[in-house]
């Protein structure tokens, strides 16, 4: 990871503020209502993407403050990853979907929803330049990731070279309303994706005050 520059502060705070005036899905018909809900510091080097905020965040206005981000930090936990070194927090849409038309879960966003928020997933990637990416849920592995079954991607990693060669880690979606982990083969999976953040977490070089590397020996 560079050193960073102070500069870089005050683009990710600017950035923050346009993210969270934004109206775009109101304006062209999508939502009732933005919220747009982020968090995270320019010195984060593990960045988590969503799928979208729940109804939690709408009022505390902070990213997985609902029980499927009480279940990620439980998973993290599992990693060594702990609450006062959590990540960046985003997701795919930054706003409050609504509530799946079944009743069961979150609407999921629709792409021209996702696509009018895509430009802000991709500043907020090249200004923080995450070191580590959870892809958390199926939207945010598409986006990331490519194409591919939950099955087929939990439990693997890959660098990426268009985002700094950052080490892409999916993940299911800690929702109680995924039932994808009931199944045990499942559970190993992403028992396998805890050990890999683990891996890559310990494999951060650390850093002193100023940002610069210094070996972890
Ligand atoms: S979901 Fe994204 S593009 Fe749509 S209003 Fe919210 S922040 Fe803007």
């Amino acid at each position: 990871m560079a050193v960073r520059d102070p500069m870089d502060v005050a683009t990710l705070k600017r950035l923050h503020s346009r993210i969270r005036a934004c109206t775009k899905c109101v304006a062209a018909g999508y939502l009732a209502q933005a919220v747009p809900v982020v968090a995270g510091r320019i010195t984060d080097r593990v960045m988590i993407v969503g799928q979208a905020p729940g109804i939690v965040e709408l009022t505390t206005r902070m990213p997985f403050s609902g029980r499927a981000g009480a279940e990620l930090r439980r998973w993290l936990a599992r990693a060594g990853i702990s609450e006062e070194q959590l990540a960046y927090r985003t997701s795919i849409t930054k706003c409050f979907p609504g509530k799946a038309p079944t009743g069961a879960g979150d609407r999921r966003p629709s792409p021209a929803e996702i696509a009018l928020c895509a430009p802000w997933l991709e500043a907020e990637l090249a200004c923080v330049r995450p070191e580590i990416i959870l892809l958390v849920g199926a939207l945010a592995i598409a986006r990331l990731w490519g194409p591919g079954a939950l099955g087929e991607v939990v439990g693997r990693s890959r660098r990426s070279p268009e985002l700094n060669d950052a080490l892409l880690i999916p993940l299911p979606h800690p929702s109680g309303a995924s039932r994808w982990l009931n199944d045990d083969a499942n559970r190993g999976r992403l028992h396998r994706a805890l050990r890999l953040l683990g891996r890559a977490w310990q494999a951060l070089p650390s850093l002193d005050a100023a940002g610069k590397v210094h070996s972890r020996r």
